[in-house]
């Protein structure tokens, strides 16, 4: 479970719907947080999976964490994964690649 920069934050990640399981088919949800990329982004609701990533909380302003997309790509091609092509695995889905990081 990743700590956000503040409750605001926390709460719109975790919007927590019943009536939709994607949060890009829920009008109520703002920010998509990709565990993986540890990205964040405004979801863009047209109908699609669009989001616009952003480097700053709309909220308590903070930084956001930095963007880990060039590592994801580069921690699967040391392992000689192509992302592509092959079976991702499933620590790589989520946050669960980075754990392993920050213990080198
Ligand atoms: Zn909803
Ligand atoms: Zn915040």
């Amino acid at each position: 479970m990743t700590n956000h920069c503040c409750e605001a934050m926390t709460s719109r990640v975790n919007v927590g719907c019943d009536q939709h399981d994607d949060s890009f088919a829920c009008p109520d949800a703002l920010v998509d947080f990709s565990a993986k990329f540890q990205e964040y982004g405004l979801i863009i609701h047209d109908g699609g999976t669009s989001s616009i990533t952003i480097d700053f909380c709309p909220w308590c302003g903070r930084r956001l964490p930095e963007s880990r997309r060039d590592r994801w790509f580069d921690e699967l091609e040391r392992r000689g994964i192509d992302p592509w092509e092959d079976e991702v695995p499933a620590e790589f889905q989520d946050d669960r690649w980075l754990g392993s990081l920050y213990q080198e």
